[in-house]
């Protein structure tokens, strides 16, 4: 069955309520603007994408620690970094219906009254742009007042930047190094969110790379093709990515160059992450605003200088969402269609289905005994005896579990069960001491198909 994209995407999004991947917030009280609660199997499935890229990133390498700061800072912090006087977005209210916009995307937005038409081309009449920051404002302590407004952070690079002398001093590193962090950021978004690309709470994934500012060229071009590859290795097909260079006049003021890995969605081309060369301006900033010097000073060398920044910086919800588009297929079989996520088996929610194949004469038990030697191991597992066996399997190709177990009559007698393949649903027969040995070699062979 061929997809329109808008099919696409309203396919995923009940997929994802229906299944429980992702829900509306608030629902029963009839949901709160672009935001959005995780269920089960979208909880796994965001804990997968963070362990997969906290382990490229910090794990597997030498030369990148972690860090976890506080959401409310000092409100210094962001008159300093610029977001007080610059993190927003230009808006037009409509007079007409009351309505706001952002006006370098209008042609995005639909006029509430009348749906067909572009903000400003209905009936109403648009007020000039005003800047509009997108901070979430709140207080601190017990008095509402200006001494105690703090702000929800918009991004978690800058508590990287605050901490950039305790990590030096503690860790015992220099540059080139990063320093990497995964936590919530907050923007109060106006323009519509298209499900879980643009939420208004939302995990940021973001890795600052600290370099000697002779360096700053080759480490932009290491890192940008470097998470371009992240996304191709976990299963992204390289012709729905692109890199695409921000042309100078689209640069932060402080910035000498970007790139963004860009998905083609149903909606279009889009941002999935950012690489920016953040040059030495936050650390300036910073030491300029606090007065601590954020200089490097390298003791064999004795040169002193303030490192330049090469910024990878994603989202963790916006990452989900495009492993979902992507993993996603109708397959047309001989008898019918099925629906299926292609999911690289280290982020799929469940990695191991274990099915009796009946509902009797012992099977039950020793599937539960061989789900719970799977559940110790590091597999995420599920155990299903209700429905027919082909049921059972389409329900699993629907979320995208890699591997089906069934428990027959030749488990009880000869100790050997059959494992069935999501992708080439070809199934084969695993002798139950070597299946740990066997999941993890299919899984480390795991190639996208289609
Ligand atoms: P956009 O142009 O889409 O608003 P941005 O350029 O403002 O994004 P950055 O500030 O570079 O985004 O943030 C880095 C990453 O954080 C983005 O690439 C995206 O994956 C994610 N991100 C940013 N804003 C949101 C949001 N409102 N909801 C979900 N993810 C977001």
């Amino acid at each position: 069955m061929v997809q329109t994209k808008t099919d696409l995407m309203s396919t995923i999004v009940s997929l994802c309520k229906r299944r429980g991947f992702v829900f509306q917030a608030s629902e029963i009280y009839g949901g709160v603007g672009n935001t959005y609660d995780y269920g089960p199997l979208g909880v796994e499935l965001k804990r997968r994408v963070k362990d997969a890229w906290w382990s490229r990133i910090v794990t597997a390498r030498n030369d990148v620690v972690g860090l976890d700061s506080a959401i409310i800072q000092n409100p210094r912090v962001w008159e300093v970094s610029g977001h007080v006087g610059g993190f927003s977005d230009p808006m037009v209210d409509c007079k007409k219906c009351k309505g706001r916009f952002r006006a370098d995307k209008l042609e995005d937005a639909r006029c509430p009254e009348k749906p067909s038409k572009v903000p400003g081309q209905c009936a109403g009449e648009l007020t000039e742009p005003r800047s509009f920051n997108l901070m979430f404002k709140t207080h601190v302590g017990p008095v509402e007042g200006t001494g105690a407004v703090a702000y929800l952070r918009p991004e978690t690079a800058q508590g990287i930047f605050l901490n950039f002398k305790n990590v030096l001093e503690s860790a015992r590193i220099k540059p080139p190094f990063g320093i990497a962090q995964i936590g919530k950021s907050f923007r109060n978004e106006i323009t519509p969110g298209n499900f879980v690309f643009r939420t208004r709470e939302f995990e940021q994934a973001e890795m600052e790379f600290f370099v000697p500012p002779a360096e700053n060229d080759q480490w932009f071009e290491y890192w940008r093709k470097e998470r371009f590859e992240w996304y191709v290795d976990l299963g992204i097909r390289r012709e729905n990515l692109r890199l695409r260079d921000h042309d100078s006049d689209e640069l932060a003021h402080y910035s000498t160059a970007c790139s963004d890995v860009e998905y083609e969605y149903p909606f279009g081309w889009g941002e999935l992450e950012g690489i920016a060369c953040r040059t030495d301006f936050d650390l300036k900033r910073h030491s300029e605003g606090s007065g601590t010097d954020l200089v490097y000073f390298d003791p064999q060398t004795k040169e002193k200088y303030t490192p330049y920044v090469i910024e990878p910086a994603g989202g963790i919800d916006r990452m989900a969402l495009t492993f979902l588009i992507d993993a996603y297929e109708e397959e047309e079989l001989e008898k019918d269609t099925r629906a299926v996520l292609r999911f690289h088996p280290e982020i799929a929610p469940t990695t191991v289905a274990v099915f009796p194949l009946v509902k009797k004469e012992g099977m039950p038990e020793k599937a539960h005994e061989i789900e719970a030697m799977l559940r110790r191991s590091r597999y995420s597992t599920f155990y299903d005896e209700k429905a027919a066996i082909g049921r059972r399997y389409r329900r699993q190709d629907e979320v995208g579990t890699p591997f089906c177990v069934t428990i027959d009559g030749d488990t009880l007698e000869k100790d050997v069960v059959t494992v069935r393949d999501r992708d080439s649903m070809e199934q084969v027969n695993v002798a139950v001491p070597e299946l740990l040995a066997w999941l993890d070699e299919a899984i480390r062979n795991w190639k996208r198909v289609r």
